[in-house]
């Protein structure tokens, strides 16, 4: 048989190459994960333009007494509420962190509708200008509830059910990354079908757990990679109760700092005792709200998160 020539075969060679990045390309490009991408980015233009200063994602840890709400400030400026506390605390306490300029919160995420969590959600509608919400997708019967689900469609505000899979842009390569709910948890008791979700930013990153009990924990630890859940801070579940917070999830999550939103001398006995020993044992550095008030966290991209400093 004739010798090809040189030329061919490297003719052949480059055309194969084309061919298996061409193969790479449509991979990489049709991954089947949900992306959310800057959701808010053309509303904002002007809260955007921060470039020329030192760019940092900031969560405050209102002080909301006996419940959660924390306000996320993305390295470009988006907005997100993580939960609106009991009522009547969340507007004096969004002003302190707020100028009174701004009137508009770019994403609302409601981990669950219990009163704690969903209390000052017809406050902060009725006040500011919310762009996009995120529900579990439970339900209460309850009359705060049932003014939010009118409010929402009265205002025309767009509802979503937060998905495992669903990763949120907020700007310069920050991202929120919903865990769970991973199904339809409507028929699901309200805490175990808190929304989890860690926030990231770099190196650094921050879960947050709603009153997810350890059954949602298993759930999770079940469809992840301890790798993939590792943070640097957590949102202690369920305000230090002892129905959250195992060991196991402790173990894959291997926070450095712990956070526990919780009102002083509550009627629940939380945070336990019991779970604080745990965090200690885990050497995890605990910044209470009942002790220290609003707590503010501040990370950059590459550096270890600053609490309170
Ligand atoms: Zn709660």
């Amino acid at each position: 048989m004739a010798k090809r020539p040189k030329k061919n075969k490297l003719f052949t060679f480059f055309i194969l190459l084309l061919f298996f990045v061409a193969i790479l390309f449509w991979v990489e490009n049709n991954r089947p994960t949900a992306q959310i991408k800057n959701p808010v980015a053309e509303k904002n233009l002007d809260k955007n333009e921060k470039e020329n200063e030192e760019k940092n994602l900031i969560v405050y840890v209102l002080d909301v007494g006996q419940g959660d709400a924390f306000l996320i400030e993305s390295p470009t400026g988006i907005q997100a509420l993580v939960d609106t506390g009991p009522p009547n605390k969340i507007l004096s306490q969004l002003a302190s962190v707020v100028p009174p300029t701004d009137r508009s919160i770019d994403l609302v995420f409601i981990s669950h509708p219990d009163q704690d969590h969903i209390g000052g959600i017809l406050d902060v509608l009725e006040n500011y200008s919310v762009g996009l919400i995120f529900e579990s997708g439970v339900s209460v019967d309850s009359q705060t509830f049932q003014s939010f689900k009118n409010l929402i469609k009265e205002k025309n505000i767009k509802d979503l059910l937060a998905k495992r899979g669903t990763r949120v842009d907020i700007g310069d390569g920050a991202y929120i990354e919903i865990l769970f709910p991973d199904r339809d948890v409507s028929n699901f008791e309200t805490n175990e079908a808190s929304i989890v979700m860690r926030i990231v930013y770099g190196e650094n990153s921050i879960m947050f757990t709603g009153d997810a009990p350890v059954k949602t924990e298993e759930i999770i630890l079940s469809e992840n990679t301890a790798e993939s859940l590792q943070s640097d801070i957590l949102k202690v579940g369920h305000h230090g109760s002892k129905t959250s917070t195992s060991v196991d999830f402790l173990n894959a999550v291997k926070p450095e700092y712990a956070v526990i939103s919780v009102g002083l001398k509550n009627k629940f006995g939380h945070p336990k005792q019991e779970i604080l020993d745990l965090l200690a044992n885990f050497k995890v550095q605990i910044f209470r709200t009942d002790e220290l008030g609003q707590i503010e966290i501040k990370c950059d991209k590459i550096n270890p998160c600053k609490i309170n400093k």
